[in-house]
């Protein structure tokens, strides 16, 4: 007899990006000359001085509970980075450290809505938004952005999608999967939208460190008005390679942050020490040389994919994600197969050229695919030999 889940889980989908990333890696390891450009995840290696943190951590006895929202230490170090860095002013208090920024997320959800609320969530999303958002009993309102608004939330599609129910907004800039970075005007404009509403904005800026000649801009430093109704959330896994330390943040409005703290306890007590004093070093070790290396590939790949027959690829001005529009080749076939959808494009693409991307169907975005230059410029490179002999073999 099958067990009964919950209804909480009875629908979830598992993770796009981290199942076909470990199918991916399971073919590698069978000897499969794979280009990995499916997963987010920097191919740099953790500072050297958070690395020894973590070993210092490890040999000296700090391997004990901390406090749940993370050391005094690291808060306060946390408060310093945003005040220096985005022009935030948060106290250590309204900071609450995770087991990364996807936990952050989770823990922001849950004690912000209640079945019943609704969160805006502008499409293409990351894949986690929409099962978090419905984890915590809310509905995500999905508004599609188009290629020609640079797949930016605009503040007349803001306005239509409010209702009663409203009771938050979700911006990622950079974003995930589109590589779109708002501009300091655009995020206003849409603030401005919400000042008279008893609304939030969840801000993920995670990928904040990876932009290419644009300026990154926090939500709450460009609509300081909406300071006590804005969650912003970071982490270390991109800015620092460090994704599997495990460590993300949110800084938020006092109440809340002592509400997440009080639901982290309960849950996953504290995030791991090791980790936390890992983190405290990499703050103070950021490496510019990782941003200049993803410029050079994001460059060269987006070079490459406009040269490729019926495929549209927008410059993203942030994050390692390029987003090409593929959809002059649905409905065309491969062998006896048709190309029906982004999710079987990417499939026959890994099954013929050895080449793994994420389809767009998982971001809401069924007409485009999304590759990773988080790999070898090598990899970008051959990456693109691979599309061009794959497209070749497509028929109408
Ligand atoms: N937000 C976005 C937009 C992401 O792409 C990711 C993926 N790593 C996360 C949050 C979560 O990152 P982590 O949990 O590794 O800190
Ligand atoms: N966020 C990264 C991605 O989109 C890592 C995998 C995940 O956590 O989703 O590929």
């Amino acid at each position: 007899m099958k067990p009964r889940l919950s209804a909480r889980v009875r629908n979830i989908t598992p993770s796009a990006t981290l199942s076909i990333d470990a199918k991916t890696k399971a073919l590698i390891a069978e000897g499969k000359p794979v280009l990995n450009l499916s997963v987010g995840e920097p191919d740099f290696d953790t500072p050297v001085a958070a690395a020894f943190a973590g070993v210092r951590a490890i040999t000296s006895g700090k391997t004990r509970y901390t406090p749940a929202a993370g050391t005094l230490e690291l808060r306060k170090a946390i408060a310093t980075k945003l005040m220096r860095e985005n022009g935030l002013t948060y106290q250590p208090e309204q900071i609450v450290v995770s087991s990364g920024a996807k936990h952050s997320l989770f823990n922001i959800f849950l004690s912000l809505c209640d079945e019943g609320d609704e969160v805006i969530l502008p499409a293409p999303y990351w894949v986690s938004y929409p099962e978090q958002i419905r984890l915590s009993g809310a509905t995500p309102v999905v508004v599609q952005t188009t290629e020609a608004s640079g797949f930016k939330l605009t503040p007349n599609s803001l306005a239509a999608a409010l209702t009663p129910h409203t009771r938050a907004l979700l911006l990622n800039t950079p974003n995930n999967p589109t590589g779109a970075v708002y501009t300091e005007q655009e995020l206003r404009a849409l603030g401005e939208v919400l000042l008279d509403k008893e609304i939030y904005v969840i801000t993920d800026e995670i990928y904040e460190k990876l932009v290419y000649g644009v300026e990154q801009v926090s939500f709450a430093a460009a609509v300081p008005e909406l300071m006590n109704r804005t969650l912003t959330v970071n982490g270390f896994s991109k800015a620092f390679a460090m994704t599997g330390w495990r460590l993300g943040y949110v800084a938020a409005p006092l109440d809340l942050a002592k509400a997440m703290s009080s639901l982290q306890s309960h849950a996953t007590g504290n995030p791991s020490s090791i980790s936390q004093h890992a983190g405290l070093a990499a703050l103070e070790n950021f490496k510019p040389a990782m941003v200049a290396e993803f410029h050079r590939r994001r460059d060269t790949l987006v070079r490459g994919l406009q040269a490729l027959p019926g495929v549209q690829c927008l410059l993203p001005d942030g994050a390692f994600y390029v987003f090409p529009n593929i959809s002059h080749w649905l409905g065309h076939r491969s062998g006896g197969q048709v190309i029906d959808s982004s999710s079987k494009f990417c499939d026959l693409l890994l099954e013929q050229e050895l080449v793994s991307a994420v389809p767009g169907d998982a971001f809401g975005a069924p007409q485009n695919i999304r590759l990773s230059y988080a790999t070898s410029y090598a990899n970008v490179e051959a990456a693109i030999g691979r599309l061009q002999r794959f497209l070749a073999t497509l028929q109408p």
